[in-house]
């Protein structure tokens, strides 16, 4: 097994597998390289874990590449890319999980499939936050869809609700997350103590969920 060694002045070892899934041992001077190899060994299958989580984040994370089969995700479904013939861009999801795209539609791909994904989004998240803010007893003003890569949504004081379209690559509970989150914005407009034990009065494993949308956030760059 590959691993850097970087000694330094610390007291124990300690082994770290990076995102790229390479390994690096941390090793007090005077602790002998033998007994690091003997540690890399007793934690062998720890260590591959690790690493098999890492390559599938990154193939989850790859650009995608609009090639038959591909996998699509929509408000957490999977759906796999077919490509038919047609000389017009037509793109549409089926009841038995496709995510049909025209032939016509790989001259510009990206354009389209965010063309799609940008109807998609309003109509999802539209349905969605008028679902959650009537459970809740909310009222907003409008829904407006934007690009954004790093900010999933955004209120505004006058209760007006951004979100990106990327969101809608994510799963269904973690969208939830989002419009929930937003929801309570219109009523504390800040990240106060307040404003998390009321989201946490509405979805007790906020927290879990924030954490995933963070830890998983480049899957809205595939696109
Ligand atoms: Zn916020």
């Amino acid at each position: 097994m590959n691993y850097k060694i970087i000694r330094s002045r610390r007291k124990t070892l300690a082994l770290h597998v990076n995102s790229d899934a390479t390994l690096t041992v941390k090793l007090p001077y005077g602790v002998s390289q033998a007994y690091a190899e003997e540690f890399i060994a007793k934690k062998r299958r720890w260590i591959e874990k690790k690493q098999a989580e890492f390559i599938a984040t990154r193939e989850k994370h790859k650009p995608k590449q609009f090639v038959n089969g591909e996998e699509f995700y929509f408000a957490g479904r999977k759906y796999e890319l077919e490509i038919i013939p047609g000389s017009k861009a037509k793109l549409a999801l089926t009841a038995v999980g496709k995510f049909r795209i025209t032939q016509k539609c790989l001259e510009a791909p990206k354009h389209y499939v965010e063309w799609f994904c940008k109807q998609f989004a309003k109509q999802y998240l539209e349905g969605r936050t008028s679902e959650l803010a009537e459970a809740l007893g909310y009222k907003y003003r409008s829904i407006k869809i934007n690009s954004a890569k790093t900010r999933w949504g955004s209120c505004s004081r006058s209760g007006n609700i951004n979100y990106s379209w990327r969101l809608v690559m994510m799963p269904a509970e973690m969208i939830d997350y989002v419009i929930v989150h937003e929801l309570v914005h219109l009523e504390i407009h800040d990240h106060s103590g307040r404003f998390y034990s009321r989201l946490a009065s509405f979805m007790p494993d906020h927290k879990r969920r924030e954490k995933w949308l963070k830890e998983n956030a480049g899957m809205a760059s595939v696109i």
